[in-house]
């Protein structure tokens, strides 16, 4: 047997090797409060590095172009069993290598170039997939953009219906990254077809909370459904594409492979159904629940030290803070946490500059903290560590704070450890 068999990471690649060392301590030693990411269980990771990877395969279950794809077959079947069960639709694919892609292959289904599409606008959570003009989808079909209510910050449906009167489009998109509040998907459906355009549902954040019963379903009020497996899912990095409609779907095989994609992912799928799987059992419930409990403990002990929270609270994983009362932009309290080893991100909030750096906002996210097992009394502790970072910054004393706040955050990892 060759070396090339054997020799693992460390002994060929000290730069990759130690890269990958300190990237999984730095996991272990910070709190992950990024709204898209979490923590995939170790039968994911297993699937992630398994020689499974080494195959090649176009096509679907049954109808390969290439041979020996049975196991794959297996793997990929389950795959789409799984998603149908769990979200409560007739067909599902399974393919797309991510979030952005399973976008593209619904456009390429739906649309034609220049045609017309209505999303959700980026300042008020929207997506880059959904028809920003640097994004393919906003260069090769018309985008125009729902918004929040300016008083509420939360999507007002009597405007949507307005505009998309006005606006005619041949399809409406709900679902962001960045929009903390329970969508309404049957008014939204209603919206659709009264101006006769297909309702897609991008639920990539939530489709977790779907999965878990504590988000109302996209089905039966959407046509077609996407969502990415990792986020609140805790699966692999990938794509879902769901709908109940027959035709579609045999066109949706076409539109992915070949439309927009090549061979699949094999281990990827393995991964896939394996999440799939895990999302179906009590634990996960449990976890959904959590996750939104969360959320509300870290929005309301925020809230109660004076930050404001956009549209005042949160449905969700997300808690997205508005920080210009505090004279910080979302970049400098991105900074301040990281100090503490806490990681988030800066966002754009409802009407915030056009320029990133100038954005006030900051986006938390409860999932990946929540799968470590931190509950609501962590959470309060989380939430009080940040409002101390933040108000600090404008009071002086930043590296006593820093010092103290670093101190609770290791004690936090320490009891709840990663992948021990
Ligand atoms: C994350 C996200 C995507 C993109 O997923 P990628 O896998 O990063 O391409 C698409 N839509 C929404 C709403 C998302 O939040």
């Amino acid at each position: 047997m060759t070396a090339h068999f054997h020799t693992h990471v460390a002994d060929v690649d000290p730069l990759i090797a130690k890269a990958l060392h300190r990237e999984k301590a730095r996991q272990q030693d910070q709190i992950e409060l990024i709204a898209s990411e979490n923590i995939v269980s170790r039968a994911v990771l297993d699937a992630l590095g398994h020689e499974m990877t080494n195959k090649t395969l176009e096509g679907y279950p049954g109808n390969r172009f290439h041979g020996g794809g049975r196991f794959v077959d297996v793997v990929e079947q389950a795959a789409i069993d799984r998603a149908k069960q769990l979200f409560g639709c007739d067909y599902a694919n399974v393919q797309p290598h991510s979030g952005s892609q399973a976008n593209l292959a619904v456009f390429f289904l739906l649309l034609q170039p220049g045609d017309r599409v209505l999303s959700l606008d980026l300042a008020a959570g929207g997506h880059l997939s959904h028809g920003l003009k640097a994004n393919l989808s906003g260069r090769w079909f018309e985008a125009h953009h729902y918004g929040v209510d300016p008083d509420t910050e939360v999507i007002n449906y009597d405007d949507l219906q307005r505009q998309a009167k006005e606006i005619r489009p041949k399809l409406i998109i709900a679902g962001g990254s960045a929009y903390p509040r329970e969508i309404d998907f049957a008014r939204m459906g209603q919206i659709a077809k009264s101006v006769g355009a297909k309702f897609h549902v991008d639920m990539a954040h939530i489709a977790g909370l779907v999965a878990g019963g504590v988000h109302n379903s996209p089905f039966p009020h959407a046509d077609i459904v996407t969502c990415t497996t990792t986020k609140t899912l805790r699966g692999p990095r990938g794509g879902l594409i769901l709908t109940n409609n027959e035709d579609w779907f045999k066109r949706l095989q076409f539109a992915v492979f070949p439309g927009v994609q090549g061979s699949v992912h094999t281990q990827v799928l393995a991964a896939k159904a394996i999440c799939l799987g895990e999302a179906q059992s009590y634990e996960f419930k449990v976890y959904a629940a959590q996750v939104k409990a969360n959320a509300k403990v870290l929005a309301e002990t925020l809230g109660n030290r004076g930050i404001r929270i956009v549209s005042g609270g949160t449905d969700t994983h997300i808690v997205l803070l508005d920080l210009s009362t505090k004279g910080l932009t979302g970049k400098q309290a991105e900074l301040i946490l990281e100090h503490a080893n806490i990681t988030a991100n800066k966002n754009a909030i409802p009407n915030d500059s056009p320029r990133p750096p100038e954005w006030v906002g900051l986006r938390l996210g409860t999932a990946a903290a929540t799968t470590r097992g931190m509950k609501a009394a962590e959470f309060a502790a989380l939430g009080e560590t940040i409002a101390d970072l933040i108000e600090t910054d404008a009071s002086g004393n930043q590296e006593e704070t820093i010092v103290r706040s670093r101190l609770r955050v290791e004690q936090l990892c320490r009891s709840f450890p990663v992948y021990a």
